[in-house]
């Protein structure tokens, strides 16, 4: 592992910290004074794995799976019941989804540009990830171009212009109110003809016209198949991890309304909660494909599965 890789996961456990003090350091600590499984024990580590928003059917599997594999292994103590758990906590995510769709090194650019819609209710982190998105992109050498879709909101306008400045990548907006799907069109136009490696689509959360928010975002994505009829080869799904079992549920109305090739779960680093991670993934079948562990321009990262449970149990 380079320097980079290590500073990076470095990054991921100071992200997940509170995370990991309260739910799996909590469990490490309850079973560091215990020396005997017994059913009890098990009940406080399924407590702790709920308060953690793993979820109330997920944690009862997780126990579950532990308590037949003890049986199994004629295991007693409580010394291999961490890495038991730190084992199930990783199926869960297995189990969820193939795990070739997990694996974010495959960000394929078989046709160029390469379409990422943001989507997602307002707040949840969509403008800050669509720069953060640009600038990982960018730092691997793709020629990005943002597109401004969320023409309703200035400050959001503005913001993504100071982040695409800061990102160093190209940014297409309009004037306030302009129909997004205007924007996605000449953003896609001006993408292909300057032969854009990746084209990031930043979509309003909330409208402020009667418009429902996802014929506007089937709108945007039928221009944007006008045009390239792959177009968008990804549509992102930004979910706050903070609200908890409300993204399980923002997840489900997006994937039956437009579609959702990968979730971005934002604002790990402000949550005791992580174990959404596992939730969500695992009632909804869609990768995570990256997460947000903070405000910066350089808190986004491809989302690895087993360096995430690492970081959740790391001491
Ligand atoms: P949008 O309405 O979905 O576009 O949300 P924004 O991108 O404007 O973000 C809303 C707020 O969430 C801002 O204050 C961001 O700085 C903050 N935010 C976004 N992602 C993260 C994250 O991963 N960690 C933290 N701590 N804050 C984040
Ligand atoms: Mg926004």
């Amino acid at each position: 592992m380079g320097f980079l890789d290590k500073l990076k996961l470095g990054r991921l456990r100071e992200g997940l910290s509170e995370t990991r003090e309260n739910v799996f350091g909590k469990v490490c600590l309850l079973l560091a004074g215990r020396a005997k499984v017994d059913d009890a024990l098990l009940e406080e580590v399924e407590e702790i794995l709920i308060a953690g928003d793993v979820g109330v059917e997920t944690a009862a599997q997780i126990i579950e799976k532990i308590n037949s594999r003890a049986k199994q292994d004629g295991y007693q103590t409580t010394e291999g019941l961490v890495n038991l758990l730190k084992d199930e906590v990783q199926r869960a995510f297995v189990n969820g989804i193939p795990s070739e769709l997990q694996d974010p090194s495959a960000l394929s650019f078989v046709q160029k540009p390469h379409v990422i819609m943001i989507v997602g209710v307002n707040g949840v982190g969509k403008t800050t990830t669509t720069a953060k998105l640009a600038f990982l992109y960018g730092q691997k050498g793709k020629k990005v171009l943002l597109a401004a879709a969320d023409t309703f909101r200035a400050a959001a306008n503005e913001q993504l212009k100071i982040w695409a400045e800061r990102a160093g990548v190209n940014l297409l907006q309009q004037a306030r109110g302009t129909d997004p799907g205007a924007v996605a069109h000449d953003a896609l136009r001006s993408a292909i003809a300057h032969q854009a490696d990746v084209m990031i689509v930043d979509t309003a959360g909330r409208l402020h016209t009667k418009v429902n928010l996802m014929e506007e975002l089937k709108k945007i994505r039928r221009v944007l198949r006008k045009q390239l009829p792959d177009a968008p080869q990804e549509i992102l799904l930004v979910l706050d991890a903070t609200t908890g079992q409300n993204a399980v549920e923002q997840a489900k109305q997006f994937t039956e309304a437009i579609g959702v090739t990968g979730l971005v779960l934002t604002k790990l680093d402000g949550t005791a909660k992580g174990g959404i991670v596992v939730a969500i993934s695992k009632a909804l079948k869609i990768p995570v494909k990256f997460i947000g562990v903070g405000e910066g321009i350089e808190d986004l990262q491809p989302f690895d599965r087993e360096a995430f449970v690492d970081a959740l149990f790391a001491r």
